[in-house]
C-alpha cells in the first residue's frame, strides 16, 4: 500500500484520461491519495473527485503565487469546506519568491490568515516552499503552527532545515527530485530524517520521478520515489510503503 500524500489530479492535464490514470495508480498499489486545491476552480474539482473517490481525500487553501487574487470570501469559504469529512489538511500555502506575481507582504499576509485558520479548525496544514525558506520557519514559529503540525511538501531543503521543521511537528515529504542522478539535498534528507517523520508524494502532473522526469507526472510513479528511500536508507520497499502509509494516516488523521 502507497499514499500519494500531495496529487493534483483536478489539473486539466487529466481531464482526457483521468480514470486511466487512477487505475494505474491502483495497480501500483497506490491506495490513498490527497488531492489538492489552491485556487477557486481546482479547490471545486477537489471537492468533487473526493465524493466520486472513496480513497481520494482533499487539501483546500490558497497557494502563495496567487495570494494577491484571495478575497475574504475566499478564505469564509475555505473555513466551511473544512468541516467535511474529507477534507483532511489545510493548504497549500507558503512562500513563493520565485514568482513576482504576489508581493511579499501580501503572500505573508495569506500564510499568516490560513495558518490561523488551520488552528481554528484544527487541521494540519501543507506548506509550499520556494526559495523563501528562512521567512517561512520564521512565521511557522511565530505563528505557533506546531499546535497543527503539517507536511512540507516536495521539500528540497537541507538536512538541518529538515529538523528544525520536524521539531515544529511537520513531516518532510519527499518526491519526484529524490530520484534524481544530482539530487544531493533529498537524497541527503532521505537518509538523514527518521522514517516516522517521512511521508511520500509525486505532486503530480509536475516533478515526474526518474526515468520519467520532464513527462506528464502520475500516481502510480509515486512507487518510485519510496523505492529510492529504501534504497537510500537501506529498508525494504515494503517497510517504506508501509510506514509512509502509517505516517500520512496518522498526520491526515484517516483511520
Ligand atoms: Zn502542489
Amino acid at each position: 500500500m502507497l499514499f500519494d500524500t500531495h496529487v493534483h489530479l483536478n489539473a486539466e492535464q487529466y481531464n482526457e484520461d483521468l480514470e486511466e490514470v487512477i487505475l494505474r495508480a491502483q495497480n501500483e498499489g497506490v491506495t490513498n491519495m490527497v488531492v489538492v486545491g489552491f485556487d477557486r476552480p481546482t479547490i471545486q474539482r477537489a471537492m468533487e473527485l473526493t465524493e466520486r473517490y472513496e480513497f481520494i481525500y482533499a487539501c483546500v487553501g490558497w497557494h502563495p503565487v496567487d495570494a494577491i487574487d484571495m478575497t475574504d470570501e475566499d478564505l469564509v469559504w475555505i473555513e466551511e469546506l473544512a468541516s467535511h469529512p474529507k477534507v483532511v489538511a489545510i493548504g497549500e500555502m507558503g512562500l513563493d519568491y520565485h514568482w513576482d506575481k504576489s508581493p511579499k507582504e501580501i503572500q505573508k499576509e495569506v500564510f499568516r490568515k490560513q495558518i490561523r485558520l488551520a488552528k481554528k479548525v484544527k487541521l494540519p496544514i501543507v506548506i509550499h516552499n520556494r526559495e523563501a525558506t528562512a521567512d517561512i520557519v520564521e512565521i511557522l514559529a511565530e505563528e505557533r503552527a506546531e499546535e497543527v503540525g503539517g507536511i512540507m511538501h516536495c521539500f528540497s531543503g537541507s538536512p538541518e532545515v529538515a529538523r528544525k521543521c520536524v521539531e515544529m511537528n511537520f513531516y518532510i515529504s519527499l518526491g519526484g527530485p529524490v530520484t534524481f542522478k544530482n539530487a544531493r539535498k533529498p537524497k541527503e534528507v532521505a537518509a538523514e530524517i527518521p522514517l516516522d517523520k517521512l511521508l511520500i508524494e509525486t505532486d503530480c502532473p509536475y516533478l515526474a520521478p526518474h526515468p520519467y522526469r520532464g513527462k506528464r507526472n502520475e500516481p502510480g510513479y509515486v512507487k518510485l520515489v519510496a523505492e529510492e528511500i529504501a534504497e537510500i536508507k537501506g529498508l525494504t520497499f515494503a517497510e517504506v510503503a508501509e510506514a509512509t502509509t502509517r505516517n500520512a494516516k496518522k498526520c491526515f488523521a484517516i483511520n
